[in-house]
């Protein structure tokens, strides 16, 4: 695509669009070459050759033999493939910094003086032998955006800032750090690696003890958008190609005591028994059941089970299991919370063995989607012509913090089989063009409306 394609007529197609003439004519008169037409913009289209050979090569930073990566935040593969996007953002035009927290920024200015950023990115670290594509489509996909921008001489009306959020996967620590407070109990934790945060943040280049001025209070950005894949098999089994994220859930946990009495196997006949496993399995069962009795997307899990004293000729005197529910919805969670400790309860009265609940983890409130986030991503989509789905998403992502401080919209493309976390993990190169041009015409439509 020729720039000058885009540049006649740019004046009269931006004030019909926003009507905002103005405004528009200082930025114009700011800025010789204003790049694409809003008109015009519509048929720009990023480099998936391009993209998907940085995905590549990406992926080598940690390979593992199983086919994924294994890049798990502050090792040296982590270190390296943030030098190698720090590289691809500075081929991009952007002005690359680190903040002291760690995180990655990369700046493009923007026409129009005094409007907040328009951030987008995602991360790069990886779980232990996890997949190339789980944060590298929507950081690389980010970069792949403003390169596009720079070769096509588009200016936007507001600053954007390309970001690479450090250690997602341990616990969504850069962003926590860039929209809240991180306790010293958060920074003395130790991450996969075998560092602390605080000495992961100093490996990186950070600075943990200067953490306040990375920090962004609210109203401190335009909006966010994160691109990326949705973990989950409900686009691929639907063939959908993009989906539009309605929250991110909110996740209740509780650690789950079970007692009973521990009695000899042989000798202790099967009436009056106290066994503590046998009333843990039956909650197992009804935690299933009452989450599926209720029209819903809610979800819960038993995923971790000890029976005591643990040996194959003793009558389990007590049990340690977790229960979790993830919903968009909190009174939801509270309700099936209630329901399965009610339930509880009534096992307990049969079976002469008692349950106590402890919440293991405060649960954050649902961050939902910006209405008008979603009306950007669904726009975009459209007019490539490409069909969307509302979901929300069962995972925790990055763009739950930057929910606290700016409207949020996420993108999501198909995950193959539904897989991630896994070398196995896998997402089409044509997905992911779709993906990065939905996120192009997002960020387009979000400068020319918000
Ligand atoms: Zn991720």
């Amino acid at each position: 695509m020729k720039r000058r394609t885009f540049v006649a007529g740019t004046a009269g197609a931006l004030t019909a669009a926003t009507g905002a003439g103005g405004l528009i004519a200082r930025a114009d008169a700011a800025d010789p070459m204003p790049g694409a037409s809003v008109q015009g913009r519509g048929a720009l289209r990023i480099n998936a050759a391009r993209i998907n050979g940085h995905l590549t090569e990406l992926a080598k930073f940690g390979a593992n033999p199983q086919g994924g990566v294994s890049r798990v935040a502050y090792s040296d593969a982590d270190r390296d493939g943030r030098a190698y996007v720090m590289q691809l953002m500075r081929s991009a035009k952007l002005d690359v910094s680190m903040d002291t927290a760690g995180n990655i920024w990369g700046r493009r200015s923007g026409s129009v003086p005094g409007l907040k950023p328009i951030i987008f990115g995602s991360h790069i670290d990886s779980v232990p032998e996890g997949g190339n594509y789980d944060g590298d489509v929507g950081s690389l996909g980010a970069i792949e955006v403003v390169q596009t921008f720079a070769e096509q001489g588009v200016t936007t009306r507001h600053p954007l800032e390309v970001v690479v959020w450090q250690n997602e996967e341990g616990g969504l620590y850069g962003s926590h750090a860039a929209t809240g407070v991180m306790t010293a109990q958060e920074l003395a934790a130790r991450s996969v690696s075998g560092k602390t945060i605080r000495e992961g943040i100093t490996f990186l280049g950070g600075d943990p003890t200067r953490l306040e001025s990375s920090r962004r209070a609210k109203g401190d950005a335009a909006c966010y958008f994160e691109l990326h894949i949705e973990q989950g098999g409900t686009l691929d089994l639907e063939k959908i190609p993009i989906g539009i994220v309605e929250g991110i859930v909110s996740i209740a946990r509780w650690d789950v005591t079970v007692e009973g009495f521990a009695n000899h196997a042989g000798t202790t006949a099967m009436t009056g028994r106290r066994d503590a496993l046998l009333s843990a399995s039956r909650l197992v069962e009804a935690v299933n059941r009452i989450v599926t009795s209720m029209p819903g997307r809610q979800v819960a899990t038993v995923g971790k089970i000890q029976a005591f004293p643990g040996a194959t000729n003793v009558i389990p005197g007590r049990v340690e299991m977790t229960v979790e529910v993830r919903d968009l919805s909190s009174d939801v969670i509270q309700r099936v919370g209630q329901m399965i400790q009610d339930e509880a309860k009534k096992i307990g009265e049969r079976s002469g063995t008692t349950f106590s609940f402890r919440t293991s983890s405060t649960p954050h409130a649902p961050a939902l989607s910006d209405p008008a986030m979603r009306g950007y991503i669904s726009a975009a989509a459209r007019q490539l012509g490409l069909a969307t789905k509302l979901l929300p998403s069962g995972a925790g992502h990055d763009a739950q913090n930057l929910a606290l401080i700016c409207p949020m919209g996420m993108i999501f493309i198909p995950s193959i089989g539904g897989i991630s976390h896994s070398p196995k993990e896998y997402s089409t190169p044509g997905d992911i063009e779709n993906g990065v041009n939905v996120l192009m015409h997002a960020v387009l439509a979000a400068d020319a409306g918000a």
